[in-house]
């Protein structure tokens, strides 16, 4: 028997899964350029692309026919080519007072995605899926735990954040109309592990209206559990995107368990690729640490992480772990989160403890699940 060598474990790890029917091809799928093709290959002036871009980034528009720039009897005909709906709603459920909103959302071929839209005092923030699933196994992960379905598209990434963004523009929120300021990924999926789908998100989550929606890049946070060669490619395309590392301990050997893929990648290369990306971006980046009781809350653990980050630019991030169901696994006693959040701060380490909007809605960090039809 021959053993797997290392490319093909990893052609394991991040091959595309096989989708069994495509989604419809959307303008979000594509570079500007690109788009103006596909209007040619659909037969129509490449300018009939930009004209439907701006109808959909810049004015969020969902009705055709008010897309007085283009004949009224092409109206529909346009909008299905180019903007078909790829994300349908199944079912939305707020808590606080209405400020956080989970939605569950059907795709074309019937799989179930969520994202969850916060707002704040001062900015609203949607998190958002990157796929269905998700095949990092980190075990105390809601959706690690169903394993991946398959990758979204760019256009079934972008639809999340196009929905959100007219949530808010609509006053859908209480507070009347907002603009949506900050993007997450951090809802079900790992984005390093659909890289191109997730690029060109976010091209058109940055790129100025009318080719998308013109969000500063210092908006959107790419959340990763580490996978030292998607941080490369991301550092490479000069976007200054935020970058969170999930870490959850300082050492291999509980991170080979609480975080599988550390049997790749280990938390010193870890750490390397991410100052590397700060380095050229100069964007501090987050250190993603759900405190979970007695496995990695520990005062040595803050006393490893805080010698480890003491001389980087990173801020740390601690989440109460959010129990999953049937877990044995629980959120640390509040001395004990209190303590580790000391010993960091007494090595100068920027520390916050993440607010658990949408934790009764099983909205919150982790809880992305879409177990439900
Ligand atoms: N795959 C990406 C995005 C996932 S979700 C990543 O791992 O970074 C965003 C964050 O929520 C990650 O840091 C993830 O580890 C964390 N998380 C997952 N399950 C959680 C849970 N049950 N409680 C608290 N945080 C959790």
């Amino acid at each position: 028997m021959t053993r797997p060598d290392q490319s093909s474990e990893l052609t394991l790890v991040f091959d595309e899964p096989v989708q069994k029917k495509k989604p419809p091809r959307h303008l979000a799928d594509f570079s500007p350029e690109e788009r103006r093709a596909f209007a040619q290959e659909l037969g129509l002036p490449a300018f009939r692309a930009n004209q439907v871009a701006n109808h959909y980034f810049t004015h969020l528009s969902t009705d055709p026919q008010m897309w007085s720039d283009i004949p009224a009897d092409k109206r529909q005909e346009f909008a299905d080519k180019f903007t078909p709906q790829l994300i349908e709603s199944v079912r939305s459920v707020t808590c606080d007072a209405g400020m956080t909103r989970k939605d569950l959302w059907r795709l074309h071929d019937g799989v179930l995605v969520e994202s969850v839209l916060m707002r704040y005092t001062d900015r609203t923030t949607v998190c958002i899926s990157s796929q269905a699933g998700c095949g990092m196994n980190c075990p105390f992960c809601a959706t690690g735990q169903a394993g991946l379905t398959r990758n979204l598209t760019a256009g079934e990434i972008t639809e999340q954040i196009v929905a959100a963004a007219r949530a808010c523009a609509y006053g859908e929120l209480p507070g009347g109309p907002t603009r949506l300021s900050n993007i997450v990924f951090m809802g079900m999926g790992e984005p390093m592990a659909n890289f191109n789908a997730v690029m060109r998100t976010l091209r058109n989550i940055t790129d100025p209206i009318p080719d998308g929606l013109g969000i500063s890049a210092r908006s959107v946070t790419v959340s990763t559990v580490g996978l030292v060669n998607g941080i490369e490619k991301l550092m490479a395309e000069g976007l200054p995107v935020t970058l969170a590392v999930s870490l959850h301990t300082p050492d291999d050997e509980l991170r080979d368990t609480l975080v599988p893929i550390n049997s790749r990648w280990k938390v010193k290369e870890v750490l390397i690729a991410a100052d590397a990306y700060e380095q050229k971006t100069g964007r501090r980046y987050s250190i993603e640490y759900a405190l979970i009781r007695d496995i990695n809350d520990q005062t040595w653990r803050a006393d490893l992480l805080g010698r480890l980050l003491k001389n980087r630019n990173a801020h740390v991030n601690l989440i109460p772990l959010n129990p999953t169901p049937g877990s044995k696994w629980t959120a640390s006693r509040p001395e004990d989160e209190a303590e580790f959040v000391r010993i960091l701060e007494s090595y100068g380490v920027p520390t916050t403890v993440r607010d658990t909007r949408g934790r009764e809605i099983d909205g919150a960090c982790g809880q992305l699940a879409a177990a439900e039809t």
